[in-house]
């Protein structure tokens, strides 16, 4: 286990409010993600798991503090959020005709000066996160053309060039088929003690998330529900409640294994 406890917290979120276009989406949440950690918020479609990490990740305006390794967000400039804190969103845009290795690039523009052109050390670290990923051989093909998977990968490598300690990950394996969704976890599992991530990510799939994550947070409606070890939170009774799902819980290997059951 690499959680580190004598370092300050790599995420701090107390009393975090969000309002959308009139509409309160959070109402209220506390969330604490140590430094070296794995959290995943799970909850049922529109809990306001997309718009935590959005929030979290300074993307949307939120009132209550958002703490990141000790410094409060309100007094770090863009730039220098973005050196600590990388997300990859749910669906990210991509940019016609753009090739993989301009795509991952812009992982870079947190230190790339204005009106300045990127660095050998910049394109080296595209290079180095290209090889780790094994997407050498997309290197030059536009983006577009790429495979749901394939395309995934680019999406963490972009967000890995940005050399940020902690990882956002907003269903990173939706699109994936089970292998190429064990082949992306296990990679950022990795890397985790390979470089030292921090990771808070969304997922759908509640036995898949309690086989990566540390602990895990459910969110319901705004507001977090439940929060703890995988064991504690994929219980029988807590998926009823707030998924109003009947399910069988199952011990496996790495943690709880969720199955739905029929109601009729
Ligand atoms: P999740 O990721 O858990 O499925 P989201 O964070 O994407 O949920 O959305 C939470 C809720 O916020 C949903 O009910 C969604 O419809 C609502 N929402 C998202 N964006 C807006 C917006 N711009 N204006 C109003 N409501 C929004
Ligand atoms: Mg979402």
């Amino acid at each position: 286990m690499s959680v580190d406890q004598s370092r300050p917290a790599a995420v701090e979120v107390a009393g975090l409010r969000v309002t959308l276009d009139g509409t309160q989406i959070l109402h209220g949440v506390d969330l604490t993600v140590a430094a070296g950690e794995w959290v995943t918020v799970i909850g049922p479609n529109g809990a306001g798991k997309s718009t935590l990490l959005r929030a979290v990740g300074g993307l949307l305006p939120a009132t209550g503090s958002i703490t990141l390794f000790g410094t409060p967000t309100a007094r770090l400039r863009r730039r220098d959020r973005a050196r600590v804190v990388a997300t990859v969103s749910q669906s990210p845009v991509v940019p016609p005709g753009m090739a993989v290795s301009d795509y991952v690039l812009l992982g870079r523009t947190p230190y790339i000066p204005p009106l300045r052109r990127e660095s050998a050390a910049d394109l080296a670290a595209v290079t180095e996160v290209l090889h780790r990923l094994d997407l050498v051989g997309f290197a030059d093909r536009p983006l577009t053309t790429l495979s749901g998977g394939e395309r995934q990968r680019v999406f963490l490598a972009r967000a890995l060039t940005q050399g940020a300690p902690l990882l956002l990950l907003d269903e990173p394996t939706s699109a994936l088929d089970i292998g190429h969704q064990q082949d992306v976890l296990e990679l950022v599992d990795r890397l985790r003690g390979e470089v030292g991530l921090t990771v808070l990510a969304t997922m759908h799939d509640l036995s898949v998330a309690g086989e990566y994550a540390d602990r895990l947070v459910l969110l319901d409606a705004g507001r977090v529900a439940a929060a703890g070890p995988p064991g504690e939170v994929l219980t029988e009774e807590l998926l009823a409640a707030h998924y109003r799902a009947r399910v069988r819980v199952i011990d496996g290997e790495h943690g709880p294994i969720v199955v739905p059951v029929r109601t009729r």
